[in-house]
């Protein structure tokens, strides 16, 4: 099974799906990667704030496939947000990973009352000189953040990974990224269990018509909608379950109707507030 590729702004291409490991316990993280790796998942989306970029790269490492089949982003945060403050985190990110440039290198949130962020991304666009990390993006930021950058820099980000589920779809922020050529990666793309998306009778209806699960419905609402995915678990037959999505299609009816579902309902941190 081939999972499909976005073709990013820079030339490079990410695969549209891949497994995330917010919340996974570092002790925890070597196994439930492997598994994820063993699942056929060839992308990881990873953060320094997360604490198992070791685990992460210890999986990696362990798996024996070869470093261009994996797909490896992970995050600056907020409190190394600067110039030398960027290139220490990013050099420690690498160390933790045991790799040499991971694929995919963003600022984790634009923490507005540092007003570091641009000074933060002229830093990424020097990392990527570097080699350190092969795309540059960005994540949990909105219109005028991006704004800023287009204005006041030389690199349109490769990618925006946003808070994006059927009751949160950020449709302006969507929009800018499409008309800028910025990918939209959607975190929390089951809405992180945080309302009961699974159970809504719009869903599982839709489920049922297809004989597959509701979460695999929504998942495939997002990779039809263009959306870059990760979704999480610790638990091996919801990596199965979440991986096999490319055997039904849902129809523009369906597709519709989940894309209907918006009511701005956010579930994780503003991205205005969060310092
Ligand atoms: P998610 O929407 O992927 O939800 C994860 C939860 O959904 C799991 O803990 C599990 O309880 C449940 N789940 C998973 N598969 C299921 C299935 N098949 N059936 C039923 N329930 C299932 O939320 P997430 O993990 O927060 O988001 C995915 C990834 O996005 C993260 O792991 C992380 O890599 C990234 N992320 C980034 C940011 C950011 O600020 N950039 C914030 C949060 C998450």
């Amino acid at each position: 099974m081939t999972v499909p590729t976005v073709q990013l702004n820079d030339g490079n291409t990410i695969p549209q799906l891949g497994f995330g490991v917010f919340l996974v316990e570092p002790v925890e993280a070597e196994r439930i990667v492997s598994e994820a790796l063993e699942t056929g998942y060839r992308h990881i989306d990873t953060a320094a704030i997360y604490r198992n970029e070791e685990g992460v790269g210890r999986a990696i490492a362990a798996s024996g496939i070869p470093r261009d089949e994996l797909f490896v982003t992970t995050k600056l945060y907020n409190s190394d947000q600067g110039t030398q403050s960027a290139y220490d985190a990013m050099q420690l990110s690498l160390e933790k990973l045991g790799l040499e440039r991971v694929n995919l290198y963003l600022i984790h949130w634009p923490s507005p009352a540092q007003d570091r962020y641009v000074e933060s991304w002229r830093a990424l666009e020097q990392l990527r000189k570097r080699g350190q990390t092969v795309s540059i993006g960005v994540s949990n930021f909105m219109v005028p953040h991006l704004e800023r950058l287009l204005a006041e820099t030389d690199t349109v980000p490769a990618v925006n990974q946003i808070e994006l589920h059927p009751y949160h779809q950020q449709p302006e922020v969507t929009a800018f990224g499409a008309e800028h050529g910025i990918a939209t990666e959607a975190w929390g793309p089951l809405g992180q269990g945080k309302y009961p998306l699974l159970e809504l009778p719009e869903i599982t209806a839709i489920a049922d018509a297809h004989g597959k699960s509701a979460a695999q419905v929504v998942l495939r609402w997002h990779l039809q909608q263009g959306h870059i995915v990760f979704p999480k678990s610790n638990r091996r037959e919801r990596m199965v379950e979440n991986f096999d999505l490319f055997d039904f299609e849902l129809s523009a009816d369906e597709q519709a109707s989940i894309t209907a579902m918006e009511r701005a309902g956010r579930v994780g941190g503003d991205p205005f507030e969060v310092k």
